[in-house]
């Protein structure tokens, strides 16, 4: 069976012509399907358009979350859930076309364990936004030792295994297309030519993205903090020379001057560091105290989908 994980955020425009779109396609595979609607805390009619589709379709599955938790949380909770040998990963605005799912299925077949769709071109998307992204991803592929393919999202297809393990990576931080890099197997991809929405708005506000880039940053990559231990280090043997260079002009050259210029911008300079230092120190503390909080990941209101284990009889 192949799963179809969609998380949703305000979509009530997309929802029912993204699924006829998606019949479409995985009929074409041949194999049984479910379509898996996560909707993380939609502030439209989202959750009732599902649940009608829902009751229409059996193959129609959902989670409806108690609130907003985010999209790499939204595609979590329907990794956790879903129950296919084969996972889709697609957006719900059409950017991801579904028309592409055959292939990507076909790929699979080949061998590989996952296969993500990768962007030859980007329509509808601001300039700043694909260059932000291409710079974003260029340096993340610079610090970090992982290969997360350049020009993809979380569009993909993934065997049940990749799923597997990604669920053993307990971190609340998601940066899913990381982590799927990470677990390693035979990974491949598939180029396409992302369209625009078909309606409504992004719900990825810039906070939202950069919250994100800091995530992956930081769950892949100690160097910020190595950054900061450098330029600390770097400073302080400047600094000595200083202190050395002002001891002798005050007591051998005897030609000082009252210095407070220069005072005031070592002081700066050291201080802006230290600042920069502590703050990069206190991301990364504030994600270890994330996780030893040990919080649920996220709270699910209601689903339709049952949980296989607490059907089996009680010993
Ligand atoms: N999404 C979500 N939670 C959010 C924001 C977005 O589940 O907090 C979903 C959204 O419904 C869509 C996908 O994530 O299916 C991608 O979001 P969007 O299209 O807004 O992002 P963009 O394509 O602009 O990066
Ligand atoms: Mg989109």
């Amino acid at each position: 069976m192949i799963s179809v994980v969609v998380p949703i955020y305000n979509e009530e425009t997309n929802i029912s012509a993204l699924l006829e779109r998606l019949r479409v396609s995985l009929d074409k595979t041949g194999e049984k399907y479910e379509v898996i609607y996560v909707n993380d805390g939609s502030k439209d009619r989202s959750m009732e358009l599902i649940r009608e589709l829902s009751a229409k379709h059996n193959f129609v599955k959902y989670i409806n979350f108690s609130r907003n938790f985010g999209h790499q949380i939204a595609v979590s909770a329907g990794l956790d859930k879903c129950k296919g040998e084969q996972i889709v990963i697609i957006d719900a605005d059409g950017q991801d076309p579904p028309e592409l799912i055959p292939a990507l299925f076909n790929k699979m077949k080949e061998g590989f364990e996952i296969v993500y769709a990768k962007r030859r071109s980007r329509n509808g998307e601001t300039l700043l936004k694909k260059a932000t992204a291409k710079w974003f991803y260029k340096f993340l592929s610079r610090i970090t030792s992982i290969e997360i393919p350049l020009d993809t999202g979380d569009f993909r297809i993934l065997h049940r295994k990749v799923a597997e393990q990604v669920k053993r990576m307990p971190e609340k931080q998601k940066f899913l297309r990381g982590q799927m890099a990470w677990v390693g197997f035979r990974q491949t991809f598939l180029e396409y030519d992302r369209d625009e929405r078909m309606s409504g708005q992004t719900g990825y506000t810039f906070r939202k993205m950069l919250r994100l880039a800091m995530d992956g940053i930081t769950s892949f990559s100690n160097l910020p903090l190595r950054i900061a231990t450098i330029s600390g280090f770097v400073c302080s043997f400047f600094g000595l020379f200083l202190i050395a260079y002002t001891l002798y002009s005050r007591f051998i050259l005897k030609d000082y001057e009252p210095g407070w210029s220069s005072l005031m911008i070592t002081i700066v300079f050291i201080g802006g560091i230290q600042l920069i230092g502590i703050g990069i120190i206190g991301e990364y503390i504030s994600r270890i105290y994330d996780n030893i909080r040990n919080r649920p990941l996220y709270i699910i209101d209601e689903t339709n989908i049952k949980d296989e284990t607490e059907e089996l009889p009680s010993k």
